[in-house]
């Protein structure tokens, strides 16, 4: 079971509740030339904004799977300057404080739900 209100950041495990920016990375399992063809559940496995940037800008990790998603989030890092604006924002600490583009019909965070955890 997927549960969507309690996704937190793979790598800073930061909270990420709907309608927050962050990247996600889908991966399911499936057989291939095995009759019954069999496909696993998705599994949904999220970054925020300034993990997605620092991996994207970091060497290469380790493991073929850390790697493709490596490859992944590069792709979207380098293809469009929208997510290094989410992650200046974020450390900026004004993301809290602007609407999800069109998707913001949850209830609004307080500033007390903080973002830095010391
Ligand atoms: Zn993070």
């Amino acid at each position: 079971m997927e549960n969507l209100e309690n996704l937190s950041c793979l790598r800073c495990h930061r909270e990420l509740e709907a309608g927050h920016k962050s990247v996600a990375v889908y991966m399911f399992a499936q057989t291939v030339g095995i009759r019954p063809r069999q496909k696993s559940a998705a599994q949904r496995i999220c970054f925020c904004p300034p993990c997605s940037v620092s991996l994207a800008m970091g060497p290469p990790p380790e493991g073929a799977l850390n790697l493709a998603a490596w490859q992944m989030i590069r792709d979207l890092v380098s293809s469009d300057p929208a997510l290094n604006v989410a992650a200046w924002e974020s450390l900026r600490g004004i993301a809290g404080f602007l609407p999800a583009t069109g998707t913001d019909d949850t209830p609004r965070r307080t500033i007390a739900s903080g973002y830095f955890e010391f």
